[in-house]
């Protein structure tokens, strides 16, 4: 039997409250992410239906077709690797870009936020499991020199950080992504304000990410089903 979407938010609410449990948060301290990237238009509209109201897309294009014309007002980030060439549509499509990876990607979305006059948030994008198919600063160094040169833009919001976890059955591993990740927020966060989030987790590994200080998990495969199959 597939789970309705009802089952499955249940179910994945019920895992989010138990890990803060666990690690003695409060899981009001944890945002979910609706991940509707490869699903259809129809997914987002039935996840509205439900109740969330935070998405989450990779690609600007497929976010354009897919959140066009949405009957009530939610919050959009993308959390993919943007292109320089699609920030004005990134600007004009989201309230928070999540994937900041490079200079030249946070200078481009400055420069396209200036020309439409309202600024936008960010993350700033780790790589921590130093995947090449990963996007994200390369080192910790770089994220920091990237972060002190993001501030000095006017139109961007620096709100925290991002990472992907690695893609490992070992739990350590993951866990020490996050940890490091944690650290690096807990180690800045002091000197900035409004620094507030820290993006980790998907379906694979969100209860670990909530262990570790996790308050924005992106879930798409738990909430609604294998990609592709619907
Ligand atoms: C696809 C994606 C997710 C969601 O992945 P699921 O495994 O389906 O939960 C989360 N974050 C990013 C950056 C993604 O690209």
């Amino acid at each position: 039997m597939v789970k309705t979407l009802a089952e499955s938010l249940a179910d994945v609410r019920s895992r989010i409250e138990a890990a803060a449990r666990k690690a003695g948060r409060a899981s009001a301290d944890v945002r979910l992410m609706a991940v509707t990237k490869g699903f259809p238009r129809e997914v987002v509209q039935e996840a509205l239906g439900a109740g969330l109201s935070l998405f989450g897309e990779n690609r600007v294009q497929e976010a354009e077709a897919k959140f066009a014309d949405l009957p009530v007002p939610c919050e959009t980030h993308l959390i993919g690797h943007l292109q320089t060439n699609k920030a004005r549509a990134a600007a004009a499509l989201f309230a928070c870009v999540q994937s900041i990876d490079s200079m030249h990607t946070a200078e481009a979305l400055d420069a396209r936020c200036a020309e439409r006059g309202a600024p936008i948030d960010v993350l700033l994008e780790l790589n921590t499991s130093g995947e090449d198919s990963k996007s994200g600063f390369r080192t910790c160094d770089e994220l920091l020199a990237g972060l002190d040169a993001v501030r000095k833009l006017p139109l961007l919001r620096l709100k925290g950080l991002m990472t992907v976890g690695p893609l490992t059955d070992d739990p350590q591993k993951i866990r020490a992504a996050f940890a490091q990740l944690r650290s690096l927020f807990d180690e800045v966060r002091p000197g900035l304000s409004g620094f507030d989030t820290l993006s980790m987790g998907m379906s694979g590994d969100f209860e670990l990410a909530i262990e570790e200080g996790s308050t924005l998990v992106r879930l798409g495969t738990a909430l609604f089903g294998i990609r592709g199959t619907r």
